[in-house]
């Protein structure tokens, strides 16, 4: 049956039951979706890793998810934010490194002084590279205001996971009130194109209540979405979040791990020419997380450049890697072992998707 499938012409029509076949393939089955998914990403995205230096600009957030280490209940770490001028110290990090391209991460907040904050904080990047750097956003729910304020400063890429695109689930493991609703996120997606993002959305993988059939769906959500980028990994428990009490639900980290990368692989299947980033999540359970993912089909690394003194408190899960990272060692032994996967690091390279440029040149005829 997956043979049958993997020898098919056109992928990105692939059935949500087909795809939860393929998800479901274990053993010869796997090695050959793997197999096949790593020579297909080969022919459409090629050999390029796309670098894009994270910075966890902010831990303080007004929300509450059950699975999250920052959410606003927790008392366990000491709140931050980033000030601008170690923001763009970063960025000139970044810049004179050749990377081309950044993730601006936070926790969410709506007040107009946060997000003036980081409209001011966009301007000053945008000056100092003279509009070179690619900017991605991952800063949650806004309102369309905020988002064309931040898309005008020199935003140009949004980062929105719709965590999971079953709505049952993403009750389950948020609070049910205004503020968590499956609805306005879905919506935020949909602001986030009308104000001319290149828009990525994911899911977490291994969530306790999910089954194989509704990461099929999330895989169709994000078809349907028509997204440009995707990141998503494994779910990793933290011990002081309600999700916790269901830790006996989880499969075992490894098989989490084994998950995403069959996501991966499917993902890259359906959507030929998106961004896939290989997460920090990955990494967290398998050293050589990222590496597996990228000869599978992603084709984006994050490697982390927030200050170190504030690492620690962006603890978002369990373990969580690169707390004491030093940025040049870490980004060292990243060129080489992309490269040990038979791909290189495009430095220099903004690293638009192909799928937004293809998108919006069906949008002009
Ligand atoms: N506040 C923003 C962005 C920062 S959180 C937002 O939520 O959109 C970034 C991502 O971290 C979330 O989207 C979520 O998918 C991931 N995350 C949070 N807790 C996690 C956990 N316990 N395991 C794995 N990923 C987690
Ligand atoms: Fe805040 Fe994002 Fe964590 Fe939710 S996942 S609590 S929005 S930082």
């Amino acid at each position: 049956m997956i043979k049958e499938i993997l020898a098919k012409a056109d992928y990105s029509t692939l059935s949500v039951e087909e795809i939860a076949i393929l998800l479901s393939a274990e053993g010869e089955d796997k090695a050959l979706l793997f197999e096949t998914a790593a020579h297909y990403k080969q022919q459409t995205v090629g050999s390029k890793v796309f670098l894009r230096g994270l910075i966890e600009y902010s831990n303080k957030c007004a929300k509450d998810c059950y699975y999250c280490g920052v959410r606003s209940s927790s008392t366990a770490y000491q709140r931050y934010t980033v000030s601008d001028e170690e923001v763009l110290e970063a960025v000139e990090y970044a810049y004179k490194h050749n990377f081309s391209s950044l993730v601006i991460q936070s926790g969410e907040r709506h007040t107009v002084a946060f997000t003036n904050q980081v409209t001011r904080l966009l301007e000053k990047i945008t000056r100092i590279t003279n509009g070179e750097m690619g900017i991605t956003l991952s800063m949650g729910e806004q309102k369309k205001e905020v988002y064309a304020a931040w898309r005008k400063a020199g935003a140009t890429r949004y980062l929105l996971r719709i965590e999971s695109s079953n709505r049952a689930l993403f009750r389950k493991i948020h609070p049910d009130n205004k503020l968590h609703d499956f609805q306005t996120r879905v919506d935020a997606l949909r602001l986030l194109k009308e104000c001319d993002y290149q828009v990525g959305t994911g899911v977490m993988i291994g969530l306790p209540f999910q089954d194989i059939e509704i990461l099929a769906a999330d895989i169709d959500f994000m078809r349907k979405i028509d997204i440009d980028m995707c990141g998503m990994g494994p779910y990793i428990e933290h011990e002081d979040t309600p999700l916790y009490q269901y830790k006996h639900l989880l499969l075992p980290l490894q098989e989490r791990l084994e998950l995403s990368l069959k996501m991966v692989a499917v993902l890259r299947l359906v959507m030929k020419t998106i961004n896939i980033a290989a997460t920090t999540a990955m990494q967290t359970i398998d050293s050589n997380g990222r590496e597996k993912a990228i000869r599978i089909g992603a084709n984006v690394v994050m490697p982390n450049l927030t200050p170190l003194n504030y690492r620690e408190n962006y603890y978002l899960y369990n373990n969580k890697v690169g707390v004491v990272d030093d940025v040049k060692r870490g980004l060292d032994s990243l060129t080489e072992n992309i490269e040990a996967t038979g791909s290189f690091i495009a430095y220099g390279e903004k690293g638009d998707a192909k799928h937004y440029r293809d998108r919006k040149n069906k949008d002009k005829h």
